[in-house]
């Protein structure tokens, strides 16, 4: 039984049938369309001969076992957002079922080192605003105190949601043991940008993932009327904000690689008579280089000084969220470069904006690699989201040399 990309596009159209609606996927985890997902998922492998379990946090696995305990981990998520796409996600998964189908048949049940697939749960965060659930408990990385207490709009906790479907939030970082053989991990996703789309190429290699700084940043001025007072006298918190906008985007330009995003601005009083006494920006940061985030971070500190004191008001930054870059190994950079090389005739490497699972296992010291396939109109999250069925197919197959590679790698390296 060759590969068949052929069927890894017809079973995501049958994912896509009874999980989806007029407005797009609805496969949320921890919902009843998603326990369905995964029920459908176990049949899809029911003929294999692999062992699946759900681990402490949820996150489902079947492994194949191989000549050697040392695995190689495909994997993906089911679970979408509300009114998501039909290949975000699940992608993943599928492609790894397809490609753990040929090596099922080609080493006749038994290939030279483990190859196991997980579906990790609750990958996109979309109940409780926060996301990699199952992969962060994985690692290790999850912060406890903070998960402990979301809630999503119904005002149930993450732990008693977690309690409905049998698990026990207390244990979730149990699922660490999964991690123990792990000897590398293979993620193929859809870009959900448009930088293959625009250079007009199906595939890339994912150097990694970018760290990011996000910051709320406010300017403390003075109210004042906005007839009686001269140009001169006003302490106007907004345009220090406004002169920081301008200079943001300029940082992040002078950074090479880097994005930012003033993604909020709020204004008190917030009337059309008065002078800005407070304006709060938040300011979103990205780099893959660590370094150059940080000199980013510091010339935007530093320009919001700069604006305050020319404008005589008080600037004050509090963090909101932090995660350094997750760069990906080389050597299965690499060999990702070889399996696109094999397929198509352009190769292209490319840094990941948004986070991935690849991530977590990536900072629990796993080999990761990833591999993006072109994203039609560059969006995700979106019902419109989609990928030339050819594309599709070349991506599968592609990403099956990766695993080949990657075996070779892994067996070779005992
Ligand atoms: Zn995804």
């Amino acid at each position: 039984m060759p590969l068949n990309p052929q069927r890894t596009i017809a079973e995501l159209k049958e994912l896509r049938a009874f999980t989806g609606d007029e407005n797009g996927a609805q496969r949320v985890a921890f919902t009843p369309v998603w326990v369905k997902t995964r029920a459908w998922l176990k049949g899809k492998l029911a003929s294999l001969p692999v062992e699946t379990h759900t681990d402490a946090a949820g996150n489902f696995w079947a492994t194949l076992p191989g000549e050697s305990d040392r695995a190689l981990l495909i994997g993906g998520h089911m679970d979408s957002v509300p009114n998501g796409g039909w290949l975000d996600g699940c992608l993943n998964v599928m492609a790894g079922v397809e490609i753990l189908r040929r090596l099922n048949e080609q080493y006749k049940g038994r290939p030279p080192v483990t190859v196991r697939i997980v579906d990790w749960a609750d990958e996109e965060g979309a109940r409780f605003g926060k996301s990699l659930f199952g992969s962060s408990a994985c690692s290790g990385k999850l912060d406890m105190a903070e998960a402990r207490g979301l809630k999503d709009k119904q005002g149930i906790t993450l732990p008693d949601a977690l309690k409905a479907i049998g698990i026990d939030f207390e244990k979730v970082k149990d699922s660490g043991v999964e991690l123990k053989n792990a000897a590398a991990y293979l993620e193929l996703h859809i870009e959900q940008g448009p930088v293959l789309l625009d250079l007009d190429l199906p595939l890339g290699a994912v150097l990694g993932t970018f760290g990011v700084e996000r910051h709320a940043v406010t300017f403390h001025g003075q109210a004042a009327h906005s007839g009686s007072t001269p140009m001169n006298r006003r302490k106007d918190a907004f345009l220090a904000a406004a002169k920081m906008s301008a200079e943001s985007y300029e940082i992040a330009r002078r950074s090479g690689n880097g994005v930012c995003t003033i993604g909020s601005c709020t204004t008190k009083p917030g009337i059309v008579t008065s002078v800005v006494e407070e304006c709060r920006i938040t300011l979103d940061q990205r780099h893959l280089d660590a370094k150059a985030l940080a000199q980013m971070l510091k010339e935007a500190r530093e320009a919001s000084e700069r604006f305050a004191k020319e404008g005589n008001v008080r600037v004050t930054w509090e963090r909101i969220w932090q995660i350094e870059p997750r760069p990906f190994d080389p050597e299965l950079i690499e060999l990702c470069d070889a399996a696109i090389k094999e397929t198509v005739p352009k190769l292209h490497r490319l840094p990941s904006g948004p986070l991935h699972d690849a991530a977590e296992t990536c900072g629990a010291g796993v080999p990761t690699v990833m591999m993006f396939v072109q994203s039609l109109h560059g969006i995700s999250h979106n019902k419109i989201e989609d990928t030339k069925e050819e594309h599709l197919e070349l991506c599968v197959k592609a990403f099956d040399k990766l695993a080949s590679k990657t075996i070779a790698w892994v067996a070779a390296r005992r």
